[in-house]
């Protein structure tokens, strides 16, 4: 396997510290807003990372902490008038909510920046003591001259660096570009006492102390977008090398690519943030991991709507032919027994041969995924296809497509992509049917005032009519235009894995079913 490492800016061969098991810390939020789909670009592209190593069979260990203190926290708290505690734990949830819907498999671990003040000022007053940190009237700053290699990450040196836009120039630092380990406290804002007087950590320091508690002195892989690159990880190595003695700190720096909006990168900062927790109101969770997924990691996505569109449609394209096996596979009794003489099941056969290496290929080379995808983006169009094209399945051809079904999960699951059969409600079984009767019944008890003992017959019966209840309902209300109980119909029966998309056809009735 190969990866793109920054410190030495070429593709190397992976190798982690120790056979089987690879350690990773990726960069977590400054919590003081909900996260844009620039962030969720980096949480994801480690997400899918991380997920591709566990495929692979690595016993992987992820650390991602959450920045808890900062200035911007501050000037948060300052605006919603509410302490700066609650800032980070409102938006620390918010973080989890969203990493929820777009399921990213949680890290081991998230540790909070204020819960480990005291290793960070253990590390600081051994970078003092060690003479490669000073003391300025409470401050404690690094002193990047003391430090040969500063500079390696970001390849830039030290003597060619100007100081200006990205780092404040301050006449009590020794070089522009020493850096603060410890800030002095300020009226009203957090602080924690220390050798140096109260104050609070750095950012930097905070990264360098939680890794190498909870990952050890040489870690495999550490993440973040290529904005961290300088000075934040530049920063974060050099203090964690001058604290050690020991190189290298991290094996393999990996960063993701920006997301711009218009060309311009999207930042806070600059005002043209897309909240994830927006885009998803009206997108499948997965079709914002399928857009990503389909550009490399490594580089630039310019966010539109238009790409989110098109990302549903390459979505659909998996899924479609994921449910369109199902079918085929529930009716199985029906089928004839033998291969028709004279078809063709290459492209079955070709899937269930080529389709797993030609993925592990793609994705050994740097987390190709957009090749990855390709590879099953082809398959798909050719397996719908030949599914199209007969109206019974051998039983040789349904194991093929039983195969083939597995196959398309457990690839998908490598990079995070869920699959759901969207049935119709003729389709669905007893059992389905089982699980949501009770509410089921009461809803439309509720909606429409029908008895729940006519609503059960009713769904004994004749299930599709059931649901077409609530459908009419909710038509009724908006033609009366009481937008609100229509929007409450819709919101139960999503509830209840039933869709209603509404289509110039009228509106078509969707049941959502997870495949597992
Ligand atoms: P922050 O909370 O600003 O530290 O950002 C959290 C993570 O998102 C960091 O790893 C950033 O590098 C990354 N990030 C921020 N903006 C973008 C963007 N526009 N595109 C890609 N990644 C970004
Ligand atoms: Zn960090």
């Amino acid at each position: 396997m190969r990866v793109y490492n920054t410190l030495t800016q070429s593709k190397v061969e992976f190798i982690p510290r120790e056979e089987g098991k690879v350690s990773i810390y990726v960069c977590g939020p400054t919590v003081y807003n909900y996260i844009h789909i620039g962030n969720a670009r980096c949480y994801l592209s480690f997400d899918v990372i991380k997920r591709y190593l566990k495929f692979k069979g690595f016993d992987v260990y992820h650390v991602q902490n959450f920045t808890d203190v900062d200035d911007k926290i501050i000037n948060q708290a300052k605006k919603e008038g509410i302490p700066a505690s609650e800032v980070a734990e409102k938006y620390s949830q918010g973080f989890i909510e969203d990493s929820k819907a777009l399921k990213f498999d949680p890290p081991d671990i998230r540790p909070k920046a204020t819960e480990h003040i005291p290793e960070m000022i253990e590390m600081i007053q051994g970078l003092v003591d060690k003479g490669f940190a000073y003391v300025e009237d409470g401050d404690v700053y690094f002193e990047v001259g003391k430090f040969d290699e500063y500079g390696k990450l970001s390849h830039r040196k030290l003597d060619e660096m100007e100081a200006g836009a990205r780092v404040e120039v301050d006449e009590r630092k020794r070089n522009p570009f020493d850096f603060a380990l410890w800030k002095k406290a300020k009226e009203g804002e957090p602080s924690w006492s220390s050798p140096w007087g109260d104050g609070r950590p750095g950012w930097h320091i905070e990264c360098s102390a939680m890794s190498l508690k909870y990952l050890g002195r040489s870690f495999d892989i550490h993440g973040g977008g290529q904005d961290l690159i300088f000075p934040h990880h530049e920063n974060e190595l050099a203090q964690a090398e001058c604290y050690t003695a020991e190189s290298p700190f991290v094996r393999y720096w990996l960063h993701n690519g920006f997301v711009t909006l218009t060309g311009d990168k999207m930042a806070k900062s600059v005002g043209n943030v897309v909240l994830l927790k927006d885009v998803i109101k009206k997108y499948d969770p997965m079709v914002v991991r399928m857009l990503f997924l389909t550009t490399h990691y490594r580089s630039p996505i310019d966010f539109s709507e238009e790409k989110l569109k098109e990302s549903t449609r390459s979505y659909e394209r998996l899924n479609n032919l994921v449910g369109n096996i199902d079918r085929v596979l529930k009716k199985r009794e029906e089928k004839v027994s033998r291969l028709e003489p004279g078809r063709d099941v290459i492209v079955l056969k070709a899937f269930i041969e080529n389709g797993e290496p030609e993925f592990v290929e793609a994705m050994d080379d740097d987390f190709n995924a957009p090749d990855a995808l390709g590879g099953l983006f082809k398959a798909a169009r050719d397996i719908n296809t030949y599914l199209a094209s007969y109206d019974e399945f051998s039983l040789d051809e349904l194991d093929m497509l039983q195969d083939i079904k597995e196959l398309f999960i457990r690839l998908g699951g490598a990079v995070g992509l869920e699959f759901t059969s969207f049935l119709s409600p003729e389709d669905v079984d007893e059992e389905w049917r089982e699980e949501r009767r009770a509410v089921m019944l009461s809803g439309l008890a509720k909606f429409a005032g029908v008895n729940v003992k006519d609503a059960g017959v009713l769904f004994n019966r004749d299930f599709p009519g059931f649901v077409k209840k609530f459908v009419d309902l909710r038509a009724a209300k908006r033609a009366e235009k009481e937008w609100q109980t229509a929007d409450t119909i819709r919101a139960f029966l999503d509830s209840q894995d039933i869709l209603l998309e509404d289509t110039a056809a009228g509106t078509l009735v969707r049941i959502r079913r997870l495949i597992v």
